[in-house]
């Protein structure tokens, strides 16, 4: 039986989002890289990641991995990096925004039978945001969205629901708020 490589990957510039990813020594870091986009919100089907050891950016890394699993770091096994509990690995997705995040092997353990690996085991608890235009209705609506723009207008963060972006923000550079 496989062992089981509990990580816990993070966004380096925000570490208290996080999530808790459990992936078999067997599996690939295209897989790896796959539950990455999943639990961080990323696209599947766009952009080029890589996966580095601690400090190495802008040395060698791993190999890229292409949206759909293809590239030169695609068949590499998670038990082939020599990774000991306690080490760190960094994860690049987009090379043009370049989202960094830092990945902490937690422990090794046994697979437990009927989970089907990789998975997302656990995830940060952050503060939910709430849509300021709804607020000014009566509503209380959980935002999705930040607006830049309306927010350096008014110098404080201007959060939005789906429905307030599409009707008043349309036009707006907007980031989604993940939890
Ligand atoms: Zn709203
Ligand atoms: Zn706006």
């Amino acid at each position: 039986m496989d062992e089981v490589y509990v990580f816990k990957a993070a966004f380096k510039y925000r570490k208290g989002l996080w999530r808790r990813i459990e992936i078999e020594g067997g599996q690939t870091l295209a897989d790896f890289d796959g539950i990455m986009r999943e639990a961080f919100n990323h696209d599947t089907w766009d952009h080029l990641s890589e996966f580095y050891p601690e400090h190495a950016r802008g040395m060698n890394g791993f190999g890229e991995i292409e949206p759909h699993g293809g590239g030169t770091g695609a068949e590499v096994r998670i038990a082939d990096l020599g990774l000991f509990e306690g080490d760190k690995l960094e994860y690049v997705y987009d090379f043009g925004d370049n989202i960094q995040h830092v990945i902490t092997l937690e422990e090794i353990v046994g697979p437990e039978s009927g989970v089907n690996y990789p998975r997302i085991s656990a995830k940060s608890k952050t503060r939910k945001r709430y849509c300021v235009e709804c607020k000014e209705k009566g509503k209380k609506t959980v935002a999705t969205w930040i607006c830049i723009e309306c927010s350096e207008e008014a110098g404080e963060d201007i959060c939005l629901c789906e429905n307030c972006l599409t009707s008043e923000h349309d036009d707006h550079d907007v980031e989604e708020i993940q939890y």
